[in-house]
């Protein structure tokens, strides 16, 4: 039969194209429920938010009715989001070629990546004529981009497998939004960045992340704005991210990098091709040192805090206004030399660009904003972040006239979608909540156990290491410790490598990706880490039987953002706590319980070392919207429960 004629109940059914196409295919009744309301969705435009638990198959409950849409009408346009690179990766070279084969679909797909994925053949060409400072590794670096190079067929420098992610090389040979000349560039026609983007456009089902498509939304990247008017099905995967990274697009920011670049870019131009222009060197030398001197006036360790309360004070403001007085100079130079290159001209833009956003950041008195600064060892950005982007994303969405599908393992809270719904001012959408399939009763135990020191207490890390190595034991490795902070984290690292007889990894000793491979490596290892293995991280097996939990994770009360957020709930009448604090942890939290059951035949224990779990009221509220696992409050209870494992 052709794919066009199938129904999404055929497809899941147990004689259907899936389980032709699938060794060992079951149907699950939960996956079908999903993929039958988000065909709805589609059919009918409408919005669905569906939260489906931990192995449900979500991905194929969205990609077959989306597949089956955009065959059954010509240039049906479906854009599929993603959180992650990864998530990405797999969607487009795993699931989706299967589904493709299932259906017998030649639907044309296309994988975009963010800009900073893709070769610039510009920049190579430009670093190799003025050979800027590299050191051994970079050169080396280059001299593999440069053979690999002539090679290419799409520039994703994903290939590049044996350069470290974190080289210094990466960002000399790609483009950013400031220092890409577009139509001006002389390598137009060959641009990969380009090429990608018009596969894409003419693509029936394009595969993005949320970082493009809030991009492209806010119109915040040249040559973009193209995919979302022309979008029929809009489906987020990973939804509960989205929030906060579309906040980030709608707002502005600052940042001394893009000064240094700048001004790097400048002197590039003048030592290469103005070098009759000797203030073009000057203009640019002053805004870098001005510029270090404001990044210096921050503390060094990377820290986020208030920029309108910094702001007020004299040394603060002060850095700011000669950050000003040199960018208007450099400005007044450059301004001379327009027309002269493609290069000075881009300059000049990005300096006007720059100028526009010191106006923005200086006026922190505006309302309905936060103004918030974070620092990275060499910079400080500065955001101006708007507190509500509800308004200009329903609107966006009623004005599409498409289908919009939100998903996630983590949409609900206490079985309401209210805090979800209501950020992204989703009144009308559709839910829908699907449980896992797994039996968390019978593979799994919550332990929360008794007499630990408060989290502030200066025994707590030394009490942690103590409750946990019984558990490590009997789980023999296979263990993963999530803190909330770097702190608690590094203090129990300390610990555990003079009293742990197994393998430590920690986070930060290398990339997160090599650090999983280790883990899973190794068969009795210990993994400590933060926020970014909270989510996204997928050991399944006897690989991963124990996950402990330092404290629920409330967002730090001195996050500048939040605060402006609770501020602004707080003058309407509401509590903050309820509406904002709550509902941020509790997401939080279920992302980090479902590292532990990620299969039908996964067992273990999990492990959650904060008391208000069961001794506040709002605990209750965590507990709900956790899958119902066997309890205990006794650390023997758990350590049995782990060597029954083996
Ligand atoms: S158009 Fe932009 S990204 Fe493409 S080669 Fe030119 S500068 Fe690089």
């Amino acid at each position: 039969m052709p794919a066009t004629n199938l129904s999404v109940k055929q497809v899941f059914s147990a004689k259907g194209a899936l389980a032709k196409a699938i060794d060992g295919y079951l149907p699950r009744q939960a996956q079908l429920d999903m993929a039958e309301e988000v065909h709805a969705a589609i059919e009918n435009q409408h919005c669905l938010i569906a939260e489906a638990g931990t192995g449900t198959g979500k991905t194929f409950a969205y990609l077959v009715p989306a597949l089956l849409e955009s065959k059954s009408l010509e240039n049906k346009k479906v854009i599929v989001s993603t959180g992650t690179k990864n998530l990405q990766e797999q969607l487009f070279y795993k699931d989706l070629p299967i589904i493709k084969k299932a259906l017998k679909s030649n639907m044309q797909v296309a994988l975009l990546k963010g800009r900073a994925n893709y070769l610039c053949q510009y920049r190579l060409d430009l670093y190799q004529q003025t050979r800027g400072q590299l050191d051994a590794i970079g050169l080396q670096d280059l001299v593999k981009v440069k053979t690999w190079s002539t090679t290419t067929q799409t520039g994703d420098i994903g290939d590049l497998v044996d350069i470290a992610e974190d080289s210094a090389i990466f960002p000399l040979i790609t483009s950013t939004v400031d220092n890409c000349l577009a139509k001006d560039c002389p390598n137009v026609e060959d641009c990969y960045l380009i090429k990608a983007r018009k596969k894409a456009i003419d693509a029936n089902l394009i595969v993005i992340n949320h970082h493009l498509f809030f991009a492209d939304m806010a119109l915040k990247d040249t040559g973009f704005g193209e995919l979302i008017p022309q979008a029929d099905v809009v489906i987020f995967d990973e939804a509960h991210q989205i929030p906060d990274i579309a906040s980030e697009y709608f707002g502005e920011a600052f940042s001394t990098r893009q000064l240094f670049e700048l001004c790097t870019d400048v002197q590039q131009v003048y030592r290469t091709e103005l070098t009759d222009v000797k203030q073009l060197g000057k203009a640019a030398d002053k805004l870098l040192q001005s510029s270090q001197s404001f990044r210096l006036l921050f503390p060094y360790d990377p820290q986020r805090g208030n920029w309108r309360d910094k702001h007020q004070q004299q040394s603060f403001a002060q850095g700011f206004r000669d950050l000003k007085v040199d960018l208007d100079f450099l400005y007044q130079v450059i301004k001379i030399c327009i027309s002269r290159n493609e290069a000075i001209d881009n300059c000049f833009e990005r300096t006007v660009n720059l100028l526009a956003k010191y106006d923005i950041m200086v006026n922190t008195d505006a309302f309905g904003l936060s103004f918030w600064y974070e620092t990275t060892p060499r910079h400080v950005v500065l955001h101006q972040t708007p507190l509500s982007i509800a308004d200009k994303f329903s609107a966006a969405v009623v004005k599409s006239n498409a289908g919009w599908i939100f998903t996630s393992a983590t949409l609900a809270v206490d079985g309401q979608f209210t805090h979800f719904a209501k950020q992204l001012g989703l009144v009308d959408a559709k839910h829908l909540l699907l449980d896992s399939p797994f039996d968390y009763y019978q593979q799994s135990q919550l332990l929360v156990p008794r007499y630990l020191p408060p989290a502030n207490d200066r025994l707590r890390a030394q009490a942690l290491a103590t409750m946990a190595t019984p558990l490590i034991k009997a789980s023999k490795g296979a263990c993963f410790l999530l803190f909330t902070s770097y702190r608690v984290l590094n203090q129990v690292a300390d610990i555990f490598s003079e009293q742990l007889d197994m393998p430590l990894l920690v986070q930060g000793q290398m990339a997160k990706r090599k650090l999983l491979e280790q883990f899973i490596e190794q068969d009795n290892a210990v993994l400590l880490a933060t926020a970014s293995f909270w989510e996204g991280v997928d050991v399944r097996g006897d690989k991963l039987t124990c996950v402990i939990i330092d404290k629920l994770p409330f967002a730090s009360p001195d996050d500048p953002l939040l605060q402006a957020r609770c501020d602004d709930v707080k003058r309407q009448g509401s509590d903050p706590f309820k509406q904002i604090q709550l509902p941020q942890a509790v997401i939080a939290l279920k992302q980090g319980v479902g590292r532990l059951i990620r299969d039908v035949n996964d067992q273990g224990v999990m492990v959650i070392c904060d008391d208000r779990l069961v001794n506040r009221p709002y605990g209750q509220v965590f507990i709900k919207s956790l899958p119902e696992m066997k309890r205990t409050r006794n650390l023997a209870d758990a350590v049995k429960f782990l060597q029954s494992l083996s």
